[in-house]
């Protein structure tokens, strides 16, 4: 078997058409959806994210408002910052980039943000109501996943699915997704002993470990569907997954490729996200 590739670059690009259409009718109507991006210090890498972020919210019509404070900004001034956010009528969306220079507390930094505003979907609040089946804003990555899911036409139902990693930015929350389309769910993470055998049971695999190529192509079982989140750089520069992709393509139904499976679609469902809460706050 060789696996269908799944574009995450095309999918994004409809979600981001999907998002400007909504994001024309709400300007229609006098309400200009708003991001805010806060930025702290000058990590190369943030730096980068959050540029693609905003242009990706601009291009669809989304005015972004971007915040960068330098690396000796306080813990106070940043959670003021987040408070004068949260009370701006005209802000609908909060991201801080993660992850913040040292000394900053992120956790009490993302339970600061009002969880009306949470569209990146990692406070606690947001996380609860998806652990209750009940979300209100899902964490981008892992709404990516389940778009991808769906573009493949993956039966979720009755699935066994393994998901590699338990982060809360990616592994729990993509377990929960999965647990909630009536899937059979392991988590799996560095104490899991035998991770070859995991694996191999699974319909759907999530690998979200950030380890190059750890999941080899023989673990995968045929006719399975591979979504690779890990994102690694090797020395030669050149990105690759956590999964074997050139083997595992030869086992599975579908697969993602790093670059351009999963990554397209977190920037995608962040601008979603954005006009989502702007819809829920002002539509
Ligand atoms: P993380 O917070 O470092 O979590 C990694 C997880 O992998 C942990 O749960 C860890 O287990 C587990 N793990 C580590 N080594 C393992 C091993 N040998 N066997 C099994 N499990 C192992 O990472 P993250 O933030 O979730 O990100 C994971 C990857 O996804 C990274 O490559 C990151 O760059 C990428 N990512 C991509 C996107 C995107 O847009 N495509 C978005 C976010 C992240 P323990 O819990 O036991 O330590």
């Amino acid at each position: 078997m060789t696996a269908q590739i799944i574009d995450g670059k095309a999918v994004a690009a409809r979600v981001r058409a999907g998002v400007s259409t909504q994001a024309a009718e709400l300007r229609a109507r006098g309400i200009a959806p708003t991001l805010a991006v806060v930025l702290v210090g000058d990590d190369p890498a943030s730096a980068v994210y959050v540029r693609n972020k905003t242009k990706a919210g601009r291009d669809a019509g989304v005015d972004v408002r971007d915040h960068k404070l330098p690396a000796t900004t306080s813990q106070a001034e940043l959670m003021a910052l987040v408070e004068t956010l949260n009370r701006d009528p005209v802000v609908d969306g909060i991201l801080v980039q993660m992850p913040l220079p040292k000394g900053l507390d992120e956790s009490a930094v993302i339970r600061a943000i009002d969880p009306a505003k949470d569209v990146d979907g990692l406070h606690p609040t947001s996380l609860g109501y998806l652990a209750q089946g009940k979300p209100m804003f899902v964490s981008c990555t892992p709404k990516g996943c389940m778009k991808l899911l769906a573009e493949v036409d993956a039966k979720v139902e009755g699935a066994r699915a393994v998901v590699l990693g338990r982060s809360v930015l990616v592994g729990k929350p993509v377990a929960m997704l999965l647990q909630n389309a009536n899937a059979t769910v392991t988590m799996c993470h560095s104490k899991t002993r035998d991770l070859a055998a995991e694996v191999r049971r699974a319909d759907i695999v999530v690998a979200a470990i950030g380890r190059a190529e750890l999941v080899k192509g023989d673990w995968i079982a045929d006719g399975a569907i591979v979504l690779d989140v890990g994102i690694n750089r090797q020395p030669d520069g050149k990105l690759v997954g956590d999964v074997e992709f050139a083997a595992a393509s030869q086992r599975a139904r579908a697969i993602t490729p790093v670059p351009g499976g999963v990554g397209p679609m977190t920037i995608a469902c962040l601008i979603e996200n954005t006009v989502e809460a702007a819809r829920r706050r002002r539509g």
